[in-house]
């Protein structure tokens, strides 16, 4: 699988049925300094697999696939050309992704490539859920609605969860939580996403890294009229300057964590936003769901915070929720319960795995799983 961003380019060589990684490498600096472009990394790619012969499909990571990618899709022009035009709903993205998918058809021209997009498994939430309450016209010529994003990552832990809990996977209610430097919630019932926290973009939803998540739409045309501040320079903030950077100056969660237990006041402020916005989520989703039987951390944060878990869960007792300190604080990189034994609903930890995932996804397409 291929992940391919503006200057880089990550692959895994995954065996399916398996799902072992028999190679993987990453390409930084594409166009400064490192390839020159996208065919020159792939063909460097290429070069590094080796063999092609025992390669099946190609499966792409595409973070927009908008209202009409629901599921992976073989990768015809036309289809290309529908992913490329997304790129004005995800233009940080989709043209970095667009580049990917035409340099490996050039390197590897008989072999079949699939897109696996980041929005799919979302697109099953209802109309109430996903539309933004602006004039329907409007929202329908322009395409805004919430799409919501790191879908893979949802699907596989749910699935996981789902695996974890037993019984009929139709009857689960589950609650994700992907914690990483972006971060994500989602409410899944029977399989399908019934709501997720980012939107229409990446931006919406929970306290990230560098992201504010929600806010008041007022607050932009506001800092503009009255801060002297141009569009691009808000937009900036939100993006990069925001979250756990705006408010405690580092968007990364073990030294905010660090600090917060040495006393500063910076850090513990923003460990009490960051977890107040994810303990709003698991209560407004349980109450979507009409209860709760599994609540999953993963992300490099939900996996491996045991502190971030505890803040993200403090308080919500009333609904059954605990984590147990002892099993919490336990490190492993495995798949684990982190509730008490016979609590409801269940507090699990589950790696994610994107890459297996999509692997996964483009075998079952192209019907060559071996
Ligand atoms: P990305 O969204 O870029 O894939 P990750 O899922 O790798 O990011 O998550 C990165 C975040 O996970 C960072 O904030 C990092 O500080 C945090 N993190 C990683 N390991 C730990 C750890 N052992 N304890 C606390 N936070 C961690």
């Amino acid at each position: 699988m291929l992940n391919a961003g503006s200057s880089s380019i990550k692959y895994q060589v995954l065996e399916i049925p398996g799902g072992e990684c028999v190679r993987q490498g990453s390409l930084e600096n594409i166009g400064v300094g490192g390839p020159a472009d996208h065919e020159e990394a792939l063909r460097i790619v290429v070069g590094e697999v080796g063999d092609l012969a025992g390669i099946n499909a190609v499966g792409h990571r595409v973070v927009h696939g908008g209202s009409r990618f629901i599921e992976p899709t073989l990768i015809t022009a036309e289809v290309e050309e529908h992913i490329e035009a997304l790129s004005a709903l995800a233009p940080l993205h989709n043209p970095a992704n667009v580049a990917g998918i035409r340099a490996a058809k050039k390197a590897m021209p008989s072999i079949p490539q699939v897109a696996v997009f980041d929005t799919a498994f979302h697109q099953t939430m209802s109309d109430a859920a996903s539309t933004v309450a602006i004039p329907t016209e409007v929202a329908q010529t322009w395409g805004i609605k919430k799409y919501g994003f790191h879908g893979t990552s949802h699907q596989f832990v749910s699935r996981k969860a789902s695996d974890m809990l037993g019984g009929d996977p139709d009857q689960h209610r589950i609650i994700t939580t992907h914690l990483g430097n972006g971060s994500s919630m989602a409410a899944i019932r029977g399989g399908r996403c019934i709501d997720t926290t980012m939107g229409f973009t990446p931006l919406q939803g929970l306290v990230m890294g560098t992201r504010a998540g929600d806010v008041d739409a007022a607050i932009i045309p506001h800092l503009i009229k009255n801060a002297g501040m141009s569009l691009s320079k808000v937009e900036t903030m939100l993006n990069a300057q925001s979250g756990l950077m705006g408010l405690a100056g580092s968007s990364d969660f073990r030294d905010i964590t660090s600090r917060a237990q040495a006393g500063d006041e910076a850090a513990t402020r923003a460990l009490e936003v960051w977890a107040w916005r994810i303990r709003h989520y698991i209560g407004g989703y349980t109450a979507l769901l009409g209860g709760l039987d599994a609540l999953v951390f993963t992300g490099g944060i939900g996996e491996n915070s045991a502190l971030g878990r505890q803040k993200a869960t403090e308080g919500l007792e009333f609904l059954g929720i605990v984590v147990e300190d002892s099993l919490n604080t336990l490190r492993s990189g495995d798949a684990r319960l982190v509730s008490p034994s016979g609590a409801t609903p269940v507090v699990l930890v589950i790696p994610t795995n994107e890459e297996l995932e999509i692997a996964t996804q483009v075998a079952d397409l192209v019907g060559e799983a071996r």
